[in-house]
């Protein structure tokens, strides 16, 4: 299979982030990039598609704010990353405001996702990793990984959280589509609910988006990702802390069908290996091995296939992990 990094994506180096009331070492860091190119081997470095195909999916303010935020913020007399502190909670206006903060929690949904001096490049080149595997995919390719990093799932329209900034995802459906495609199955199998992705996709006819995931009445990013959200071309199916592979096949095979009936022309696949049970901020129990009948199972769909990175923390096994599931798939 096709493998696509850019070395590029490495200039976005969180120090910290702010939950569970203090200021945690990043769980989103390099060690992560080394685990998993360790694992893959050869990688290609992308092309520059440019700005139009990220254009196609965020707001123009929002991509102005990821890219200016940190001069902006050293502008004002602060230090290291960029961090929001306030936010609009739903309802409140639009306001168009000027400062620095002000911009960041109208864009922010957390305080665990920083924007330093290197954000910017990084998230521009994984955005650029990711429609290069869509594009050897549309080549003619049964299947490619992009190696996304930072991740995506979690970032919409105009907002970023959840370590995700721009919506690989969502970028390479919009491109695809643009590109004579006709129908996308998107599938989720990252620890955590795919928000930014179901934000974007909402009450879409040819976009369908299945995500399996921790329960949000008890894991981040709470305020999505129930199932009674399964309307349409949404589908959600929440499992409990603790579930394992037994308890997880069920809702792999029935979110496999249920894409299948919307008779998708590629496949997309938000992979996070943050469902692993050594994984230092999730709670399912996966083993290493499971992931390789995981990626047996997707490959069963039989659709051109796309899958991107998005979480996966447990940096020890993280490579064992993405090449079980690649190597089954
Ligand atoms: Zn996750």
């Amino acid at each position: 299979m096709r493998c696509f990094w850019d070395e590029r994506q490495r200039t976005h180096k969180p120090a910290a982030e702010f939950f569970n009331g203090g200021l945690h070492p990043a769980a989103e860091h390099e060690g992560r990039v080394d685990a998993i190119l360790a694992a893959i081997g050869t990688t290609e470095t992308p092309t520059d598609f440019g700005m139009e195909p990220l254009r196609r999916v965020h707001d123009d303010a929002y991509l102005d704010l990821l890219r200016d935020a940190h001069d902006e913020w050293l502008a004002a007399g602060r230090e290291g990353d960029a961090f929001p502190y306030t936010f609009p909670i739903v309802g409140r206006r639009r306001l168009g405001l000027s400062r620095i903060d002000a911009r960041l929690g109208q864009h922010s949904f957390d305080t665990s996702t920083p924007i330093g001096p290197g954000t910017w490049e990084a998230c521009y080149w994984s955005a650029q990793t990711a429609i290069a595997g869509l594009a050897a995919v549309l080549g003619g390719g049964s299947s490619a990984f992009a190696f996304t990093r930072p991740p995506g799932h979690h970032a919409g329209r105009d907002y970023l959280g959840g370590y995700s900034y721009l919506n690989h995802a969502a970028i390479c459906a919009e491109a695809a589509l643009q590109a004579g495609r006709r129908k996308i199955a998107i599938l989720d199998v990252d620890y955590h609910h795919g928000n930014g992705t179901q934000d974007i996709f909402a009450d879409r006819e040819d976009v369908f988006f299945a995500s399996i995931h921790a329960d949000p009445s008890t894991d981040y990013p709470f305020f999505w990702g129930h199932a009674d959200e399964s309307i349409g071309n949404i589908l959600n199916l929440p499992l409990p802390r603790g579930t394992d592979w037994n308890g997880y096949v069920p809702a792999l095979t029935h979110a496999i069908d249920w894409l299948e009936e919307s008779a998708p022309d590629l496949l997309i696949v938000s992979y996070g290996a943050d469902t692993h049970e050594n994984d230092p901020i999730s709670y399912f129990k996966l083993k290493t091995s499971d992931y390789a009948p995981m990626g047996r199972r997707i490959a069963s769909m039989d659709l051109p296939t796309l899958i991107v990175m998005e979480g996966g923390y447990a940096v020890e096994s993280l490579g064992d992990n993405v090449a079980s599931f690649l190597g089954g798939f």
